[in-house]
């Protein structure tokens, strides 16, 4: 997609700091991040928005099992104590359209993480 700021950084023509990387799929750390770890997670291929990926639920699978994964390799993943009692933790989240606070349209899945203070609430 011609002037896509995503499509490019997947293209390498733009560059990011990738932390995962593979045939379908790009992990990369928000160039303004929110939380000591904010990564954003995109599809190769151009979708705009999450509804536009609705024909794709394998796609959106993969991503969604792959925000745990990359929590960890960061560092922020949930632990758990000896008592069962849950430390740590990640927010997932996927931004649709003006009224849901979208500003770069190539589906994107925000793992936002780290100890607080974050800048987005908790
Ligand atoms: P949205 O509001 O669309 O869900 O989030 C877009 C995110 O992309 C923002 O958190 C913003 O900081 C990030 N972003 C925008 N442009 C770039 C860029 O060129 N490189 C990187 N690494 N992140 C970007
Ligand atoms: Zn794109």
């Amino acid at each position: 997609m011609d002037n896509c700021i995503f499509c490019k950084i997947a293209e390498k023509k733009i560059p990011s700091t990738a932390v995962y990387e593979d045939d379908d799929v790009l992990a990369f750390k928000d160039i303004h991040p929110h939380a000591p770890v904010h990564l954003l997670l995109i599809p190769k291929k151009h979708f705009s928005t999450l509804q536009d990926a609705g024909a794709e639920p394998a796609l959106l699978g993969k991503m969604l099992a792959l925000a745990p994964r990359l929590a960890e390799e960061a560092g922020c993943a949930v632990r758990y104590d000896a008592d069962g009692k849950p430390g740590g933790g990640f927010k997932t989240l996927i931004n649709s359209g003006p009224d849901g606070g979208q500003e770069v349209y190539h589906l994107h899945l925000h793992v936002i993480g780290g100890p607080h203070p974050w800048r987005i609430e908790r």
